[in-house]
């Protein structure tokens, strides 16, 4: 098979790598930044550098920052004592986009799934515990995906916070069975946060 000169391939081969992108998609974005100008292609570079170079995780709520606290740590109209619990900051960004919910949030990064070998060791289940403890929190909204998996993280969550003596909420079904929070139309978000129930 014939081969494009090697930065070109290289280009080619490391947009391959990127979920959803095959080979005819990678040569096409590749022949794309090769046609853009140096503006516009040096603006690329430097975004994909910036992500991760500038991002971290948010000391409070684990949720994409760019500095100490995320945006939404840090804004003084948001009400500390209520924090939503999800699984990824992609749910976080679903449930924003709703506009009803005014408290705050903590990103699990994941789910527990010990078949996979996900322990809640390797989630930030303790830094969640730590941050009800340390209080003052009044309500722990379990917006966890509607699986199996988002459901057993959401009840061993529930036990670890049973001694805490802190209202324990989880998100309304009407989500559907099994769906995924990021894909949840908004209205059904809407609703599923505003009439989530006690567990
Ligand atoms: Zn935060």
């Amino acid at each position: 098979m014939a081969k494009y000169s090697e930065a070109i391939e290289r280009l080619i081969d490391e947009f391959t790598r990127l979920p959803g992108i095959g080979a005819r998609s990678a040569e096409r974005l590749a022949f794309h930044v090769l046609k853009s100008s140096q503006d516009e292609a040096m603006g690329l570079a430097r975004a994909i550098e910036a992500v991760k170079t500038k991002i971290r995780p948010c000391r409070e709520c684990f949720n994409i920052a760019e500095a100490d606290l995320c945006a939404i740590c840090a804004d003084p109209r948001r009400d500390k004592a209520a924090i939503c619990v999800v699984e990824q900051p992609k749910d976080l960004m679903a449930l924003e986009s709703t506009g009803v919910y005014r408290g705050v949030y903590h990103v699990l990064m994941g789910h527990i799934a010990p078949l996979e070998g996900v322990e809640p060791e390797d989630l930030t289940v303790d830094a969640l515990v730590e941050r009800v403890r340390r209080g003052p929190v009044r309500e722990v909204i379990l917006a966890t995906n509607p699986t199996v998996a988002g459901d057993g993280t959401a009840l061993h969550i529930a036990s670890l916070l049973e001694p805490l003596k802190v209202q324990v909420t989880r998100l309304a079904r009407g989500l559907p069975a099994g769906g995924q929070i990021e894909y949840a139309n908004k209205s059904i978000l809407a609703d599923a946060i505003s009439e989530r129930r006690k567990i």
